[in-house]
């Protein structure tokens, strides 16, 4: 399949790879020139931009992979943006993490265009789009889930169709709200309990086998040493950054907003991550909010 693929960041570039070593024929852009570089040593063809990949003579799909929602909404609805230039039937496809508002805001513009346009925003990390295990949480109608689903299993492992337009960035920020949340939970508990003269492995085996169990405590535990191979036995890190979570926890807040539904949980821990962020550790994994609690973050 002819596919372009614009923005080649640390999630994209790996992710555009998967699809040239499937063998479809890709058309690629970013402003950047190296990443670009690295995709057309691969086989896929070098374009000059954004326009230009929408131009590719025989275009079947178009995926981005952006920063943020004001990334998207400048290619996507710029003066000169991708809907202004690409052929109608083109299938449209974000991956990138936005506010659900402006997923359906872009996909409405785009049907008015002639255009089907999925959200597809993933969760795995930069491994997984290595990897290609992620997994992709689609909000699009049931015949355009169909026609992507084969594309996206080339550069990941679950793909789920979670309902209409933006559908996929609101399975998104629901999960990630959680995970913030369950974290700083998973935090204060293996803090608790330490401090209160338990070995950590100890308690991390009690909770992982009662009620406290989750993701946060059986596999990505916050306390050092507890998992060999979570970011907390390396000093915090690879893995998810803090600012990437954060950022996540301020889309969440702003759709409940939107939502006029009170999310007062993920408000304190978007607060709290923020804090953490603003002593300069935004860059460790977000796991290392525990340090604020152990009294050990600078
Ligand atoms: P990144 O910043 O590494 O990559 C974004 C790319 O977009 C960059 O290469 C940049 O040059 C390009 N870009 C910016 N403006 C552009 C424009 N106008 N036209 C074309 N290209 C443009 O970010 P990333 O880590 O690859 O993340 C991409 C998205 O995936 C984000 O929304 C992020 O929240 C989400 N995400 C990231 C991770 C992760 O672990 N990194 C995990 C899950 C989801």
């Amino acid at each position: 399949m002819k596919i372009g693929f614009i923005g080649l960041g640390n999630m994209g570039r790996p992710m555009a790879l998967n699809l040239v070593k499937a063998g479809h024929e890709l058309a690629v852009f970013d402003p950047v020139p190296a990443s670009v570089q690295a995709l057309s040593t691969a086989g896929a063809h070098a374009a000059t931009s954004v326009q230009a990949v929408a131009q590719t003579h025989g275009l079947e799909m178009l995926i981005t992979m952006l920063p943020a929602a004001a990334h998207v909404r400048a290619v996507y609805l710029g003066e000169d943006g991708l809907l202004a230039v690409v052929p109608k039937g083109v299938l449209l496809v974000d991956s990138s993490t936005i506010d659900p508002m402006t997923a359906r805001e872009v996909a409405a513009a785009a049907q008015r265009q002639g255009n089907a346009m999925v959200d597809a925003p993933v969760s795995g990390g930069t491994g997984g789009a290595e990897a290609g295990t992620l997994t992709f949480m689609v909000g699009g109608a049931d015949g355009d889930f169909a026609r992507v689903q084969p594309v996206l299993a080339r550069m990941g492992r679950n793909i789920v169709h979670c309902g209409g337009a933006g559908n996929g960035q609101v399975a998104k920020v629901a999960n990630n709200m959680l995970l913030g949340i369950s974290m700083i939970g998973a935090a204060e508990a293996m803090s608790l309990g330490v401090a209160l003269g338990m070995d950590a492995q100890v308690l991390a085996g009690v909770i992982n086998t009662s009620s406290g169990r989750c993701w946060s405590t059986d596999t990505y535990n916050p306390f050092p040493g507890v998992l060999p191979n979570a970011p907390a036995s390396r000093g915090y890190t690879g893995g998810f950054g803090t600012d990437l979570m954060l950022k996540d926890l301020g889309l969440a807040t702003e759709a409940a907003r939107a939502a006029k539904l009170p999310v007062a949980m993920g408000a304190l821990a978007q607060q709290l991550y923020q804090g953490f962020s603003a002593q300069g550790h935004g860059g460790l994994d977000f796991s290392a909010i525990i340090e604020t609690i152990r009294g050990k973050a600078a």
